[in-house]
C-alpha cells in the first residue's frame, strides 16, 4: 500500500489491523516463502509497538501518514484522506502511481503483468489490483496462466481504466448522479471515491463488497 519500503500504514491504523497478527503473518510467509519473496517489514515487537502508538496519536498518525504517503485507497483511503489537502481534480492526472507517474493520465503500467505492483488474491479467487478491480480469477486458469496471456483487459471497466485512468469512471459516475468534490488528495483517492459509488452498478469488476464497505 505504500508507495515506499517503510511499515505499512494500515498497521498503524487507530482500530485496524491487529499487530500481533502482522508479526504471525510475516514469520510464516517467510517459512514458507523464503524471505526473498516476502515484501514486508520485518518489524520487531516493540518497532509494531510503538506504531500502535503512533496510530493512536491522532497528530502522531498525520505527520507520519505524510511522512510516508500511501496510495489512499481502501483503508488509507478511509482512514487517511482527511490528512492531505484536496487539489483540483483536473491536476491530479500526472499523479504518481505505484511505478511511477503516467504523463497521459492513464493507468496501463498498474494492469501489465510485466509492470503491474499489485497482485491481490482474494478469498472467492479473484484476482484483484488498485484494492478492489478485480481483473481475473484463478477458478478460471492458474494465475502463471493470467501473467502471460494478459488480465481482463477485454473487460470495458478495465479498459477505460488503462487508457485514461480513473477520470473515466468519473464521467461514467456522473451518468449516473455521483456530484464529484472540486478537488481530491490524490488520483487514486479520485479513484477510489468513485468506484464506491459504481459498485453497485458493477460489483462484479469492483468488488467483493468487503473492500468497499470498509
Ligand atoms: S487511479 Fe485507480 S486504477 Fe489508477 S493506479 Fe490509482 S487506484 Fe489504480
Amino acid at each position: 500500500m505504500t508507495s515506499e519500503k517503510q511499515p505499512d500504514v494500515c498497521v498503524i491504523l487507530k482500530d485496524g489491523v491487529e499487530f500481533l497478527r502482522q508479526l504471525r503473518a510475516f514469520k510464516w510467509a517467510v517459512e514458507i516463502f523464503g524471505c526473498e519473496n516476502v515484501a514486508a517489514g520485518d518489524l520487531s515487537l516493540e518497532e509494531l509497538s510503538e506504531l500502535r502508538r503512533i496510530g493512536r496519536d491522532e497528530s502522531r498518525l498525520a505527520e507520519y501518514s505524510q511522512r510516508h504517503s500511501p496510495r489512499l485507497i481502501g483503508r488509507a483511503g478511509e482512514t487517511l484522506a482527511r490528512f492531505y489537502p484536496d487539489r483540483p481534480i483536473e491536476e491530479l492526472a500526472g499523479d504518481g502511481l505505484w511505478r511511477g507517474s503516467s504523463e497521459d493520465g492513464s493507468c496501463r503500467t498498474e494492469f501489465d503483468p510485466h509492470q503491474m505492483w499489485e497482485i491481490h488474491i482474494d478469498p472467492y479467487a479473484n484476482i484483484q489490483t488498485c484494492c478492489g478491480i478485480i481483473i481475473g480469477n484463478l477458478k478460471e486458469k492458474p494465475l502463471l496462466e493470467w501473467m502471460k496471456r494478459g488480465f481482463h483487459t477485454d473487460n470495458e471497466l478495465i479498459r477505460m481504466v488503462c487508457e485514461r485512468g480513473p477520470y473515466a469512471y468519473l464521467e461514467l459516475a456522473k451518468e449516473r448522479g455521483f456530484e464529484p468534490r472540486r478537488g481530491y488528495p490524490q488520483k487514486c483517492n479520485l479513484c477510489w471515491e468513485v468506484r464506491k459509488f459504481l459498485r453497485p452498478y458493477f460489483p462484479n469488476t469492483f468488488g467483493p463488497a468487503e473492500i468497499y464497505s470498509i
